[in-house]
């Protein structure tokens, strides 16, 4: 036995589970990370974030909660009864799985074989990659052969890995300080480098074969959005820059980051999925300008001279075909705001001014166009833009610092966001319940949170907004995220971001957030947020107390 062995890791994650403390929950991960060699640290490291892929591959570990529970039945000859009652005792597949596989009667190969961390990576990267014909039954035979050769405490382990709840127990960023204690160098200089390059495991293999490796932009390979904060008013935002900024429209589409290079495009979404495929025309226009480069921009459609809704849109991104008659019910223009690499140089460093002046030599023509900006002073200025914005149909401004540069990831305050309902919170939706009257066996009432910390805090159920076809989208999606049958509620695995807007926040002993949402609506689904990008609990408590100041 080594380090290298997944036993070792399964250990060192259990270890983790079992103490609170931050710092021993890193200083153990880090230590174990640091005994791994090249290899089964970036292996390692794929296995803790559930990915065995980079995520803009799209390629992802199709293993749901019926495959796995089919497999442990079939292998473990226990009956579905018996089976439901340890599930029932410990509300987790993982769990399930160690007390099944410890009652020894699972099925035992020819020669029982030690997992390696590297093999049960290079199993499950197949299980992801396999496609087409018989697929469903490779994967259920891949999964047999690491189940099978499983300990106890390994199979729990597999479980979480494969579905993905080991992401939300072990946060992003606490694995980002275990691996920069495994490296010995500064966290904040790790993340920099994540956030040019949004693989954890493949800058880990960077940095551990030369610790000064320059990481940087690279064509074709998404690097991460530059973000924005909110602020609640004109004033509020003059104030803060007290000198000339820039302020632009905010359009309420799809967020796109466009490269190109020679005759290949690719356009990334938000989340970093590619998203090419379904934007043709976009990416016809685009091969067709001169020259490489890496673009910010959003894609939103028009008709009759006005934006169409965000749902309408959404929709030519969830299509498996793109088909005439969708390109022409809703035709995409990218309004592109931002460069961050352009002619063999990269361009994200200088300032946003010289950025916006770059951005002119683009010659963007068709259904690309530069998206309007104004350099103003005041508040009066940035009100009137604002009034102006909301009349073509947008959804506030964007106001930047023009001294900044492109931060690929940050939430700072270069960029402020200023929106006519700027009150909406992100929230993950943690269960669901059946709805009334015409909704009756359909869930659709829906119990959401938001983030403190590494925990999720219920804030509010919401029943509104949604179409029906969303709605029925929903049922389905929600019952294939189910943790925990209640009968009438089910318990979900937080995956699905909602956008929703309401009237106030109160002080509630209803949710265990401590706070509750009155009147909340669904503005919208965020297939483009993950939840690591909703809201926190901090900031309900300071949408609350400016509700109460500004009622005081
Ligand atoms: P929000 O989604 O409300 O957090 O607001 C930020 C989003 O606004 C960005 O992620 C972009 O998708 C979008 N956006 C629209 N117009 C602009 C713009 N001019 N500059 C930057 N982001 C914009």
């Amino acid at each position: 036995m080594n380090g290298s062995d997944f036993k070792s890791l399964s250990e060192v994650l259990e270890k983790i589970r079992q103490t609170n403390s931050k710092l021993e929950k890193i200083s153990k991960l880090g230590n174990f990370l640091k005994t791994l060699d090249d290899e089964s640290l970036f292996a390692a490291l794929r296995l803790l974030t559930s990915s065995t892929h980079p995520p803009w591959t799209n390629v992802e570990l199709q293993v749901g909660y019926s495959t796995l529970t089919t497999l442990l039945l079939e292998i473990s000859g226990i009956s579905k009864k018996k089976f439901s009652e340890i599930y029932l005792k410990h509300g987790d597949l993982g769990d399930t799985a160690e007390e099944i596989i410890a009652q020894g009667k699972v099925i035992q190969p020819l020669v029982k074989e030690d997992l390696s961390i590297i093999k049960v990576f290079n199993i499950l990267r197949k299980v992801a990659e396999y496609e087409g014909e018989g697929s469903y039954s490779f994967r259920k035979n891949a999964l047999r052969e690491l189940f099978i050769n499983a300990s106890p405490i390994e199979a729990k382990y597999l479980i979480k890995i494969i579905t993905g709840e080991l992401r939300i127990g072990l946060s992003e960023g606490l694995l980002e300080e275990a691996l920069a204690y495994a490296l010995n160098m500064s966290v904040s200089n790790l993340r920099e480098k994540i956030l040019l390059l949004p693989d954890i495991a493949e800058v880990s293999k960077k940095l551990r074969r030369n610790p000064n490796e320059e990481i940087e932009l690279e064509l074709l390979r998404p690097t991460s959005f530059m973000l924005a904060e909110p602020m609640s008013s004109a004033e509020e935002i003059a104030n803060y820059f007290n000198k000339e900024i820039i302020a632009e429209f905010k359009y309420d589409g799809i967020r796109a980051q466009i490269h190109k290079k020679g005759d290949k495009v690719k356009i990334f979404s938000r989340r970093l999925d590619e998203i090419s495929f379904y934007l043709p025309e976009i990416k016809s226009s685009i091969v067709k300008l001169k020259d490489d480069f890496i673009l910010d921009s959003e894609i939103i459609s028009f008709k009759q001279g006005k934006p169409v809704s965000f749902n309408i849109l959404q929709r030519r991104l969830r299509r498996k075909e793109i088909d005439k008659e969708l390109l022409e019910e809703i035709p995409l223009r990218a309004i592109v705001y931002d460069v961050l690499y352009y002619k063999g140089k990269i361009v994200y460093k200088l300032p946003l001014k010289e950025r916006k002046v770059i951005l002119t030599e683009l010659d963007l023509k068709d259904n690309l166009e530069l998206g309007f900006y104004k350099y103003v002073k005041n508040s009066l200025e940035i009100s009137k833009l604002f009034e102006e914005s909301l009349n073509k149909g947008f959804e506030g401004l964007m106001i930047k610092d023009p001294d900044s540069p492109y931060s690929p990831g940050k939430r700072g305050k270069a960029w402020i966001k200023l929106k006519k309902e700027f009150d909406t919170l992100d929230v993950v939706i943690v269960a669901a319940e059946y709805g009334h009257g015409k909704r009756a066996g359909v869930f659709s009432d829906y119990t959401f949170a938001v983030r403190n910390g590494d925990q999720l805090k219920i804030i509010g159920k919401a029943y509104s907004g949604l179409t029906d076809e969303e709605i029925e989208m929903m049922d389905k999606l929600l019952r294939s995220l189910c943790i925990e049958d209640l009968g009438y509620k089910i318990i979900v695995r937080p995956k699905v971001v909602l956008e929703v807007a309401f009237d106030s926040i109160q002080e509630s002993d209803r949710h265990d957030s401590g706070f509750a949402l009155r009147f909340p609506r669904i503005k919208r689904i965020r297939w483009d947020k993950s939840i690591e990008e909703i809201d926190t609990l901090d900031r309900v408590k300071e949408i609350y107390s400016r509700k109460r100041a500004s009622f005081a």
